[in-house]
């Protein structure tokens, strides 16, 4: 379902865009959808106030709890049904952070996920993504949410710029805290400067060198990794919020000495961070998690280089985090 036809819906019942507001913003606290009501003349009209219940009901509908699985860092992996019975996956994560996924699948095929070996399934509608935070803020406060669960942002644009707009808006969500995650699209460039809601960006890079990046990314564009910094950056620029550049970090893959110098040669000086996410070991893939260690120092010498990089354990790992994990999980119980 998309945003779009609820907002149709509650117009051809006579509300007006004050009501259609209020109706949505209670949706998206969690509250009920009467909640707001404070002045004789914000009273609803009798047909929406009718319809409400139902809607309540298909709205809940939209995204329900399947299981929980909590992390000792504060962190719970949600698996969420959809109407269909697809899953994806959310994660809530420390300080009121949110990971909303936006497709079932992911065509993208990056080797190391688990996500991107079933290929796409289908697209998350814009109220289905919202839906996420609300299931969320029913159990604690999200204060920020990122678009980097299940799936490719960039290939379910209308829907995610829809939600983001929603969220931003009604959602009181601070625009820098709606974070866009891609593996770089032409068309991100050119479409999210003109939003309403101009969210943060972060663009996995996972390697400097265009070659290796067909390699891991195979399905992503093809595109050079200078030119997506260089769009990055410029966008960057333009919000003042900095860039978070995405890397996974795999042992004896992307964690040699010419990628080190690749990344200080595209980054040093660049408005934005690099965050290094050693590798979440997953069955059945056959890349390695680097030692801490090891992973430290690089850090170490790419900050000490000029490239600010932060050293981040993927969320919910202790849980089998890793995105997609839980969902294939999932199916395989169910086939077993
Ligand atoms: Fe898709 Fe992200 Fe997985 Fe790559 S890492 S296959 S972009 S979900």
């Amino acid at each position: 379902m998309q945003i779009g036809q609820i907002r149709n819906h509650l117009a051809e019942l006579g509300a007006k865009p004050e009501h259609v507001r209020r109706v949505l913003r209670a949706w998206l606290h969690a509250q009920p959808l009467t909640a707001g009501r404070k002045r004789a003349e914000d009273v609803l009209p009798l047909a929406v106030r009718r319809a409400l219940p139902a809607l309540e009901l298909e709205l809940a509908a939209l995204a329900a709890l399947r299981s929980e699985h909590p992390g000792e860092d504060g962190s719970a992996r949600l698996l969420v049904g959809l109407v269909d019975g697809q899953t994806v996956e959310s994660v809530l994560l420390p300080r009121d952070g949110l990971c909303v996924s936006t497709q079932v699948g992911c065509a993208v095929g990056c080797v190391f996920c688990m996500t991107g070996q079933d290929g796409l399934l289908r697209q998350v509608g814009s109220a289905e993504i919202a839906a996420q935070v609300v299931l969320a803020r029913s159990r604690r406060p999200v204060k920020k949410v990122v678009f980097m669960g299940m799936g490719e942002p960039s290939h379910n644009l209308d829907n995610v710029m829809e939600a983001i707009e929603l969220l931003g808006t009604v959602g009181d969500i601070g625009h820098k805290n709606l974070v866009f995650s891609t593996v770089g699209d032409a068309r991100v460039f050119e479409r999210l400067p003109q939003g309403p809601v101009k969210p943060a960006l972060a663009v996995s890079l996972h390697t400097t060198d265009a070659k290796l990046r067909e390699e891991l990314l195979p399905r992503a564009p093809r595109l050079d990794p200078a030119w997506l910094v260089e769009q990055a950056e410029a966008y960057a620029r333009a919000t003042g919020y900095p860039i978070q550049y995405q890397w996974t970090l795999l042992e004896g893959i992307n964690d040699s000495e010419a990628e080190l110098d690749g990344i200080v040669r595209l980054l040093a000086g660049k408005y934005g961070l690099l965050n290094m996410i050693p590798y979440n070991a997953n069955e059945g893939l056959p890349y390695r998690r680097p030692s801490w260690d090891k992973a430290r120092e690089i850090a170490r010498r790419l900050t000490q280089a000029g490239v600010l990089t932060k050293l981040r354990d993927s969320a919910g790992q202790d849980v089998d985090g890793g995105c997609g994990q839980l969902r294939a999980r999932e199916k395989a119980s169910f086939q077993a």
